[in-house]
């Protein structure tokens, strides 16, 4: 059981999560947001409450053990928008509600670069090779989904769009064909090649077109009968549609994954 004495853990020894993916969030996005001095060494192994994983060493909340990249994603700290530690009025003790796993957030790693939506300050410098942002504006995932998107996905990778679930798994893209986002109650797939080739439909008629083609095309699968004017408009953006490499038989469907994105890509770009 826990011991009432605690060492600092030693340099160099902070400890790691078993999850594969919480490793990389933690070496490349986590640590520079994460204050591990609280981090420290147990007289005894103590498994991880979050990966199971014996620890030698963590953060211990409660009497329950976390290792540092758990505790880095869901401790409530200091936000951005918050006073700096250093207007701190001494004695006075203060709350801060930030932590990684809250909606709209975002963290995406490849070996080249690493992107993070977060709205928790960071406690050093970041390296250059990681682009934050504070809030998940259109903008912002405009741009994070261009990075991820707008060339051939390097591997691996780690993609997570955060919700409240703090424990959800941290899976690691292997193929760049299949990107998978983690973060919600199960690790979703997303058809790399499936987005650029809604992306490029929807740069050849617009967002607006793409709307109007669903649009159409619903009322009719529906049994709507179109006018004459509505079955040419459909049949010509159906036309540029197929033109910009869609296969006919599988058409941009809002209710797909890869449509979303490729929408929030369009949109930033407008
Ligand atoms: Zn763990």
């Amino acid at each position: 059981m826990a011991s009432e004495a605690h060492a600092k853990a030693p340099p160099g020894g902070a400890p790691l999560c078993n999850d594969e993916g919480r490793v990389l969030f933690y070496e490349r996005v986590g640590r520079y947001f994460y204050d591990d001095s609280e981090v420290v060494a147990f007289e005894a192994p103590l498994p991880c409450i979050t990966c199971g994983k014996p620890l030698s060493a963590g953060a211990l909340i409660d009497g329950r053990a976390i290792c540092a990249p758990q505790r880095a994603i869901v401790a409530k700290r200091r936000g951005h928008e918050d006073p700096a530690p250093e207007d701190d009025v001494p004695g006075v003790k203060q709350r801060f509600s930030q932590a990684f796993n809250s909606p709209k957030k975002a963290v995406f790693v490849t070996p080249s670069a690493a992107y993070v939506i977060t709205a928790v300050r960071p406690v050093s410098p970041l390296p250059d090779d990681l682009t934050w942002r504070t809030a998940g504006t259109n903008e912002a995932y405009g741009e994070l989904y261009g990075l991820i998107f707008g060339q051939p996905l390097e591997t691996p990778a780690l993609y997570v769009e955060f919700g409240q679930n703090g424990s959800a798994e941290f899976a690691l893209t292997e193929s760049s064909a299949m990107l998978l986002r983690c973060g919600g109650t199960r690790v979703e797939t997303i058809d790399t090649g499936r987005v650029r080739e809604i992306l490029a439909a929807g740069e050849a008629v617009g967002l607006d077109g793409l709307r109007r083609f669903n649009s159409l095309r619903g009322r009719s699968l529906r049994g709507d009968a179109l006018k004459e004017a509505e079955e040419s408009e459909l049949l010509d953006l159906l036309r540029r549609i197929v033109a910009a490499g869609i296969d006919p038989a599988s058409p941009p469907n809002p209710d797909e994954g890869a449509y979303a994105i490729a929408g929030t890509i369009l949109k930033a770009a407008a």
